[in-house]
């Protein structure tokens, strides 16, 4: 069977034979990805766009394509995933949480629930109940009017909602606001916020802080090193120093690969240039001008498998082993997913 959004060629069988399946674990399992169905999205109401590089390159993917685009992508392996949809301005919440529940309900995946902040409390809870959603994944632009800028977390994830997860324990995967991302002192003292009063969420911080340049990770990893309680996925994050500087300040227990598919389908590479990164592709996207000869776009392999490469090699070149690996790749994830699933069964 074909996937709709890659062709899998050569090029990869080759990068993940050399680069990833000597030391892939047999188990994986994805913390942060997404799925959706067409009509999830309303074609009646024009989405918010920022101009940013993922829409051309995958439409919705729904749980089923999800599942094949691994097979194709790891074979022999066992993947499983915590999935959301993709906050569009113009979601369906409740159906996109209705189909993550009903599609993974009895696998060993999870969802989260996407959360517009002007639900109540009762209204989350509803959402919280529904079998194999374990939290919340927030998000700026489901906030009524959201027209970009600068805004705090409490504004688009209320007290409100952070006070029932609380008191459930649920799982909260935090995507930051503002421009200057982990670099901004606001964002640092709202994560410490969240901790100190609420302590019993799961919390993590998405793509390392969105830290996808180095000065990010430099200056946003420090504040947070000392918590153990603050946990982040690594997913779109190609970065090798980044990887470096997360696994040191951090360990290797309180990250969890994740892929942020379907972006991550992409073939190409980045290069960084102070705060910028540039996606070297060979998609035939408008936005892609950095065009290398064809003889260099020809070795492009998936984004996702240079990002897992840069990852496992780090692990090993940091003088860790197949045991970092694991949970990094594994057992983290399953372990936070399994002590909030046992919470689950009092919601
Ligand atoms: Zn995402």
């Amino acid at each position: 069977m074909e996937h709709p959004y890659f062709e899998y060629t050569d090029v990869d069988r080759r990068f993940f034979e050399e680069r990833l399946a000597a030391r892939l674990p047999v188990r994986l399992f994805d913390a942060h990805r997404h799925v959706q169905l067409p009509e999830h999205l309303d074609p009646a109401r024009e989405p918010f766009r920022r101009g940013a590089f993922p829409e051309e390159i995958a439409g919705p993917e729904s749980v089923e394509q999800a599942r094949l685009g691994y097979e194709i992508m790891f074979p022999g392996r066992e993947v499983e995933m915590l999935a959301f949809g993709m906050p569009a301005t113009n979601c369906d919440c409740a159906a996109a949480n209705a189909y993550v529940s009903e599609a993974l309900a009895g696998s060993g995946s999870v969802g989260l629930a996407l959360n517009p902040p002007h639900w109540s409390a009762e209204r989350l809870l509803e959402e919280l109940r529904r079998p194999a959603i374990i939290g919340v994944k927030p998000y700026e632009r489901l906030l009524q009017g959201f027209e970009g800028g600068d805004l705090s977390v409490f504004e688009f994830l209320p007290h409100e909602h952070l006070e029932l997860l609380d008191g459930l324990g649920g799982w909260l995967t935090l995507h930051l606001p503002r421009r200057e991302r982990l670099a901004d002192p606001a964002n640092i003292s709202e994560i410490l916020e969240i901790r100190r009063r609420y302590p019993n969420i799961v919390l993590v911080i998405a793509h390392l802080g969105r830290s996808y340049a180095g000065r990010y990770a430099r200056e946003g990893f420090p504040p947070l090193a000392d918590d153990p309680g603050i946990l982040f996925d690594n997913s779109a994050v190609l970065n090798p120093a980044v990887h470096a500087l997360a696994l040191d300040r951090f360990g290797p227990e309180r990250i969890m690969w994740a892929s942020d598919q379907p972006v991550f389908y992409m073939r190409g590479r980045r290069r960084w240039e102070g705060d910028r990164y540039i996606n070297l592709t060979s998609g035939d996207y408008s936005w892609n001008t950095d065009r290398q000869p064809p003889e260099v776009e020809a070795t492009y392999t998936l984004s996702l498998y240079e990002a897992m490469a840069a990852c496992l090699d780090t692990i090993l070149a940091l003088g860790w082993g197949d045991a970092e690996i694991e949970a990094v790749f594994h057992g983290n994830a399953r372990r936070l997913v399994d002590r909030v699933l046992a919470r689950k069964e009092r919601w």
